[in-house]
């Protein structure tokens, strides 16, 4: 079933999905950051749907869903002064914890790890979701394993629609990217992926912050990583994709050309505002992810554009890069997985 909830949450729709939810059926629903895949955390079977429908490896684990700071004791342990503080100062929000699990989270969740992840999403369907469901709600992106996340119902439609009991619509999500995920190691916190709590928000209220040598690095399949996540190819459309960032806007333009022009203009730009009219491609194959400087902007248009850049399948996608600071560090991280390591940067020397 399809609900939209966009202006207003329709309560007797809210307890026909929450029952879902109880009754073991996956939901899709909006949250701050992406949209969800979501199942009951505490039902087995019930999250061995979601690695059924996405087509998401079982060495993966998801991340558990909670309405609110009190239910976390239910599901972690031992938990430390530093991860307290972590805590307080970003949850709700999109910001992920990985903790001590309790046995009752089930080892499908975690793939078989002594930690749980745990989030608290500030998004008024996810909330509501959770709190009637009265369980935690175990949730990756809603997209097949691999593609890019799903930001907007239309593009989760025509890839899940059949493989879920209901998808909730609640507008496109307003941050874009998934939650930063971190993980306390020494009572450091440890960056396993960036995302809109930026490492320089961190180290303000812990002091030392450490961001994992694998959010930027190409990672090998056979490693082993502290997120599992890392290792797969994510966020990418069908098409081949090229990064390109040079800190000097003549140089960017120029790479750009160099290349619309050695691929016959067989490509789609996703460019900036300001390049709009500087770049020339056919009707429709440059697509504005926002003005240069406004990340925020770029986060929440990047996963959609690759998505409609894929529907023109182009022989490359080229995509324009941004500096690696704040949350730029976020959509580089998955810009470089979306290009799988194909990329130029020339900074000023
Ligand atoms: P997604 O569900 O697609 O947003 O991805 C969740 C991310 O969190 C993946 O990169 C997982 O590898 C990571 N993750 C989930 N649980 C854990 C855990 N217990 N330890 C480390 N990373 C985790
Ligand atoms: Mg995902």
């Amino acid at each position: 079933m399809y609900y939209n909830w966009e202006v207003q949450t329709n309560t007797e729709e809210l307890k026909v999905v929450c029952n879902l939810i109880r009754n073991g059926e996956l939901v899709i629903f909006p949250t701050e950051t992406v949209y969800g895949i979501g199942a009951n955390a505490l039902d087995e079977n019930a999250v061995g749907k979601i690695f059924v429908a996405k087509g998401r490896p079982s060495d993966n684990p998801l991340i558990v869903h909670l309405a609110d700071k009190r239910k976390i004791e239910e599901v972690a342990q031992n938990i430390t002064e530093v991860e307290q503080k972590l805590i307080d100062n970003f949850m709700p929000g999109p910001f992920t914890i990985i903790l001590e699990r309790k046995d009752i989270i089930p080892d499908i969740v975690t793939a078989g790890l002594n930690t749980v992840a745990i989030r608290i999403p500030d998004n008024i369907i996810a909330k509501g979701i959770i709190t009637f469901s009265g369980v935690p709600i175990a949730a990756p992106s809603a997209n097949i394993s691999g593609k890019p996340s799903g930001t907007s119902i239309q593009e989760i439609r025509k890839e899940l629609e059949g493989k879920v009991s209901a998808i909730v619509d609640g507008g496109k999500t307003k941050i874009g990217l998934e939650s930063t995920v971190v993980k306390v190691v020494d009572e450091v916190p440890v960056i396993l992926r960036p995302g809109k709590v930026t490492p320089e928000e961190i180290e303000k209220v812990i002091g030392k912050v450490k961001i994992d040598k694998n959010v930027l690095a190409k990672i090998d399949k056979n490693s082993v990583v502290e997120s599992p996540g890392m290792k797969y190819r994510h966020y990418a459309p069908e098409s081949k994709c090229k990064l390109i960032y040079c800190e000097n806007e003549l140089d960017q333009i120029f790479y750009l050309k160099k290349y619309i022009k050695e691929y016959k203009g067989n490509v789609v730009v996703l460019g900036f505002k300001e390049h709009e009219e500087k770049i020339y491609v056919s009707e429709g194959r440059f697509i504005n992810i926002g003005s240069k400087n406004n990340y925020e902007e770029i986060a929440k248009n990047i996963f959609s554009a690759l998505r409609k850049a894929d529907e023109l399948k182009p022989e490359m996608i080229l995509i324009e890069g941004i500096k690696k600071e704040g949350l730029g560090l976020a959509i580089m991280n998955r810009l470089l997985r979306t290009c799988e390591y194909d990329y130029i940067e020339l900074k000023n020397s």
